[in-house]
């Protein structure tokens, strides 16, 4: 079986990962500097990440309880499908979306059900109810315990309505796990539906994208306290290193500087999706920092191969369910930008 990889090979414009562009605010680098230099390097972490817990609770409102954090979104992905997923029991995703859901449910011997999206890559409501009834009516098929959202879906960028979320969020039998990696570039969020009356509906966060610290590796989960029970059950021993614990506490006070990078990345993301659509290319509506495209007339490899060739590096998704000829570029710097568009001219000329 293979492992859940993308190359990381050497380039000059490097928007295949959907990293920020950017670094994360100078002060904040030099504070945790500091804080590192105080570290008690030969003790445990907090196994509570308490500090963490009840910093993330007081920014999004909720209580320290309601907060689970892990090394990056990804590990909080795969608690919760070590918490409701396994032998027997089943989670629902809707394809084409980000392939690390399935995957977990791979190795987590998770049932896997798949729905379609429609044309336009959003989830149909209608349709979930469709199948979660032919699932009912399945004898020997149990219910999806985890029914996964990603919103704004990777690698397609569009956000599901908040109209779509609730009414999944009352149909689906078990836990509703919206993946908002991208949360902070959309115009709403998942996260009013969690609380005492929306139990069903966990938000998974990370601090990779919007937060400039994908090296730090920090992610985590909005829930109901029993969600959050259940990962900390499953989560290993002190898992989250003291550093990274200051690291995610330290973040939080630069909120201003981190939104005013999320507001120069959407506006870079019009200017790219503008230039694409100005030189014919097929490009679909982002509320992420990354934009779904086709060339028309050329393979979705001899693109990517022809980019590459001008160190300018993009993620070829055609391999994807129905992404055909599909690659997804990063919105990068105004000049990496700049760089990428030049380098598709040149390569749709040669
Ligand atoms: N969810 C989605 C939808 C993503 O695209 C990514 C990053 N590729 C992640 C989660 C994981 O991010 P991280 O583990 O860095 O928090």
């Amino acid at each position: 079986m293979p492992g859940y990889h993308s190359p990381q090979l050497e380039a000059e414009v490097r928007l295949n990962t959907n990293e920020s562009p950017e670094p994360p605010p100078q002060a904040f680098l030099e504070e945790l500097s500091a804080a590192a230099r105080s570290l008690a390097a030969n003790r445990y972490p907090d196994r509570d990440a308490a500090e963490l817990r009840a910093a993330l609770a007081s920014h999004h409102g909720v209580e320290t309880d309601q907060v689970f954090c892990a090394n990056g979104s990804n590990e909080v992905l795969q608690s919760l499908f070590l918490a409701y997923g396994g032998a027997g029991r089943s989670a629902l995703v809707f394809e084409p979306t980000y392939a690390l859901h399935s995957h977990i449910a791979r190795i987590t011997g998770t049932d896997l059900v798949t729905g379609e999206r429609t044309d336009s890559f959003e989830v149909d409501p209608a349709g979930a109810a469709r199948l979660l009834g032919e699932i009912s009516a399945t004898r020997g098929r149990g219910q999806p315990n985890l029914t996964m959202l990603c919103s704004p879906n990777n690698p397609t960028g569009n956000v599901e309505s908040p109209e779509v979320v609730e009414a999944l969020s009352e149909m689906v039998p078990g836990l509703l796990v919206v993946d908002e990696a991208y949360g902070q570039f959309a115009p709403h969020s998942a996260l009013g539906l969690v609380g005492p009356s929306g139990g069903v509906v966990a938000v998974v966060r990370t601090f990779s994208k919007t937060w400039a610290m994908a090296a730090l590796r920090l992610g985590y989960l909005v829930a109901d306290p029993e969600v959050v029970a259940a990962c900390r059950a499953v989560a290993l021993p002190y898992h989250l290193d003291a550093l990274k614990q200051q690291a995610g506490v330290l973040a939080l006070s630069h909120q201003g500087e981190m939104e005013a990078r999320v507001a120069r990345l959407v506006e870079e993301r019009g200017r790219l999706v503008h230039a694409l659509d100005e030189d014919g290319v097929r490009v679909w509506p982002s509320a992420a920092n990354f934009v779904l495209f086709r060339v028309p007339g050329l393979s979705a490899g001899e693109m990517w191969r022809r980019l590459a060739g001008r160190s300018v590096l993009v993620r070829d998704v055609s391999g994807w369910p129905r992404l055909e000829n599909c690659l997804r570029v990063t919105v990068g710097t105004r000049e990496e930008n700049g760089r990428f568009l030049e380098a598709l001219r040149e390569a749709m000329r040669e």
